[in-house]
């Protein structure tokens, strides 16, 4: 099976995360930071290790990266841990519902109103004057995705931010297309939050993920109990990471994670991104001269593609390609703001999202096979 599906999470994994989690399971697999004896110190340890390397990679600070079960564990502990009754969001046209969901949640709980802006892919100009066109006294908060998951398309950051200190707004990433794969620094760019998965461009185990917060932002706790510290203390204890991870936590997924994010700077998120890009243009190339075969994104760059086959159902294109061998998202990607952006709610789309473990052999594969299906000779 070729697989194009590491939008969703990233496959294969490289063998130093293998290794990380299976020597945390054989060696050190005692509960961190809960007890006095040298297991749990050794676990602490790795734990400590990950954080800290997480940290550095964003630009964040150790103590205020919070382990995460997924970027939407993230998101939702971002949002409604610091929301406030009567804040307004504002937030991009591209959102997935990671982003979506919980702001319609807290909004139908009349705790919040938010607004979308629609993203114009061809005008970042555009885009910033939609954003700034919503922005009124209550606005609290910009959030946004960094790269669609559905297009590639990537926002703008530089110059929200820019936006959001100017009005004085908070500003969060959704950066689960990003993160491990563009630039990303919390202090450049102003973040006051960073949700991300550890499990897809970072290379580590599902159920992993994190929250970077600024200086500016300490979220109120979602979840209460132990955490191994002030244990005769009733109350939650207030400072981070602490406050937001109570249990046990993923130590051989955060393990894993701490090699993935080694795995991604002994190669470069830069590097990374250019092999991708490569990947996907030689891939629109390919598909630009098959008849009824329509692609998705305009820019030059992008590290996914989205595309649909003339006549054919997105998730009927994506069964016919798992029979030719390959493994790609068909259908809607969980971001029902995005299909109606680039007018695609009807009818879905097949995501094709390479990693740096794709090649150019497998990617030509991919371009014979839908001319294939396109020509009918697949059914
Ligand atoms: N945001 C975006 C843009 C995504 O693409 C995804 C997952 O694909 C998520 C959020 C949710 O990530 P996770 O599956 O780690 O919760």
């Amino acid at each position: 099976m070729i697989y194009f599906d590491n939008a969703a999470t990233t496959f294969p994994k490289p063998d130093c995360v293998h290794c990380a989690v299976m020597d945390s399971l054989r060696c050190f697999a005692a509960n961190p930071g809960r007890a006095g004896h040298r297991l749990s110190a050794r676990a602490a340890e790795h734990v400590f290790e990950a954080r800290e390397s997480l940290a550095s990679f964003f630009g964040g600070k150790t103590e205020r990266t919070v382990f995460m079960l997924n970027c939407t564990h993230a998101i939702n502990f971002a949002l409604k841990g610091v929301l406030r009754q009567g804040d307004h969001v504002i937030i991009s046209s591209l959102e997935h519902n990671a982003v979506l969901r919980p702001l319609e949640a807290m909004k139908e709980a009349g705790t919040i109103t938010f607004d979308v802006a629609r993203v114009e892919p061809q005008s970042e100009r555009q885009t910033l004057e939609n954003v700034r066109s919503l922005i009124r006294p209550e606005t609290r908060l910009l959030f946004m995705t960094h790269v669609s998951n559905v297009f590639g398309t990537v926002l703008p950051v530089t110059a929200l931010s820019a936006l959001a200190q100017k009005h004085g707004l908070l500003f969060g990433l959704d950066a689960a297309q990003s993160a491990g794969v563009y630039d990303l620094d919390m202090e450049t760019l102003g973040l006051d939050f960073l949700c991300l998965p550890g499990h897809k461009g970072l290379y580590g185990p599902m159920g992993t993920g994190a929250l970077l917060l600024s200086d500016r932002v300490t979220p109120r706790t979602l979840i209460e109990g132990g955490t191994g510290s002030l244990s005769l203390q009733r109350k939650q204890p207030a400072f981070l990471p602490d406050a937001l991870e109570s249990g046990t936590l993923n130590l051989s997924g955060i393990c894993g994670l701490g090699a993935g994010v080694s795995f991604v700077r002994r190669i470069g998120a830069a590097a990374i991104r250019s092999h991708e890009e490569a990947l996907i243009r030689l891939l629109r190339e390919d598909l630009s001269v098959i008849p009824g075969v329509e692609t998705f994104e305009q820019m030059a760059g992008g590290t996914l593609l989205s595309l649909r086959v003339a006549g054919q159902a997105a998730e009927e294109t994506g069964r016919l390609l798992d029979r030719c061998g390959f493994a790609v998202r068909a259908g809607y990607h969980c971001a029902a703001l995005a299909h109606t952006t680039y007018g695609t709610a009807d009818t879905g789309t097949v995501r094709v999202s390479p990693s740096v473990f794709s090649t150019k052999n497998q990617i030509k594969n991919l371009s014979f096979s839908l001319n294939q299906i396109a020509l009918r000779k697949i059914i």
